[in-house]
């Protein structure tokens, strides 16, 4: 069933962080509608997604520069200055300084879906399935699940803001990207600790994180895909909790809830970063695999390729797409940027030269005065 009869000049698949921003800074004179599976009245229930909630200075210099102060109320106890990192194979820990604002990532998504200019026509609680080229209307066909019917809208241009399973990636360009499996578990306690990642290749190439949240203790790790069918990814995650004993952390008991489960998009190569193609087609934030393959911290991506974007389509120009690519250039050099700095944190070899060597770590943590 037809949703309007309107022809939107751009429909947006996504109201993550990047959807809500590219949302926000379309200009008013565009038909702009957004489809998003989470629900944005604030009540309970619906989609949330599970994320270390972390908000790296990059990202709070994207903030700034799409015009955003962060409310208070956004953030959760304790702050974050320090980094404890481990390997849980050799033993090493380093302490490292860091500039994370911990914050509640659902509501965090909420606020900046609440920003977004009522022009905008939002289909919230709704599951975008198809998106159909329409030759006759010059643009594409987008159906939705809302409310147990499915609906159509046509747009123009089509925004795939809709993550790490993108659906627009997959329907118009499929460039592989290198995926992980995310869980995170919550418990109750509190750690006199700072934020802690862990390293350890036997369950992951990636990394682990303990995070405190509100009085809560979150327990979290990135497990590689392909390697899942020869082990289960639940029995990796219990060998998270043992290999975690020895550093004097103890997840006894049932978690709170159920465990989160999520794909995180982790490049590998620039190649692996696609940005849409000729005809109206666009990616961006994490559909387009602008994650930090390093930290994978995907909120400053999301929010600078959602602005960037936004200038673009607010000038209507006759390359648009040309244009993306060439303004998305700094934030690949950044990924580049810690693709070389990868090996130095997940080869074990050259992660334990530079723990041994105690480059750029705080040399004096006085556990006593952490709480
Ligand atoms: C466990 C975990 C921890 C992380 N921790 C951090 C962290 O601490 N800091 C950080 O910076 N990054 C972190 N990341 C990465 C970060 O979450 C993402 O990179 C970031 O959210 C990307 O924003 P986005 O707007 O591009 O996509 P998303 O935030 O994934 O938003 C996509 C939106 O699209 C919607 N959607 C998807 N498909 C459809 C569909 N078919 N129909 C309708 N709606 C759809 C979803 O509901 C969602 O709202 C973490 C990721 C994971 C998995």
């Amino acid at each position: 069933m037809k949703a309007d009869n309107l022809m939107y000049d751009v429909a947006i698949v996504g109201l993550g962080p990047a959807g809500s921003t590219l949302a926000r800074l379309l200009d008013s004179s565009l038909k702009v509608a957004a489809i998003d599976r989470k629900r944005l009245d604030g009540a309970s229930g619906g989609f949330q997604k599970p994320c270390g909630g972390l908000l790296a200075p990059n990202a709070q210099k994207a903030l700034v520069e799409s015009g955003l102060n962060l409310p208070s109320s956004l953030l959760v106890d304790p702050q974050i200055f320090a980094v404890k990192t481990m390997d849980l194979v050799s033993g090493q820990i380093r302490y490292y300084q860091r500039y994370y604002l911990n914050i509640d990532r659902h509501r965090f998504d909420l606020w900046l879906a609440s920003l977004i200019k009522p022009g905008v026509k939002i289909f919230d609680q709704a599951e975008c399935r198809t998106i159909v080229p329409n030759r006759n209307a010059g643009g594409y066909d987008l159906t939705f699940v809302k409310g147990g019917r499915l609906w159509t809208i046509t747009a123009r241009q089509v925004i795939g803001a809709d993550g790490s399973s993108s659906l627009v990636r997959r329907a118009f360009c499929p460039t592989p990207i290198r995926r992980y499996l995310c869980l995170q578990e919550t418990f109750p306690g509190h750690l006199r600790e700072p934020y802690g990642c862990f390293f350890d290749p036997r369950i992951t190439d990636c990394y682990g994180w303990i995070n405190n949240k509100e009085g809560q203790l979150i327990l979290g790790a990135a497990l590689p895909l392909e390697k899942q069918s020869a082990e289960k990814p639940r029995e990796r995650f219990e060998a998270v909790k043992e290999a975690l004993r020895p550093f004097g952390y103890r997840f006894y008991g049932a978690p709170l809830g159920a465990t989160e489960a999520a794909l995180v998009s982790r490049p590998a190569s620039w190649r692996q970063i696609a940005l849409g193609v000729e005809g109206g087609i666009f990616l961006v934030g994490e559909a387009a695999g602008l994650v930090s393959p390093s930290s994978l911290e995907g909120i400053s991506y999301a929010l600078a390729s959602a602005s960037l974007l936004s200038r673009i389509l607010n000038r209507d120009p006759a390359k648009p797409q040309k244009l993306y690519r060439r303004a998305i250039r700094p934030l690949r050099w950044r990924i580049l940027m810690r693709l070389l700095k990868s090996p130095f944190m997940f080869q074990p070899s050259l992660r334990r030269l530079v723990m041994l060597s105690g480059w750029l770590s705080l040399s004096d943590v006085s556990l006593s005065g952490l709480d």
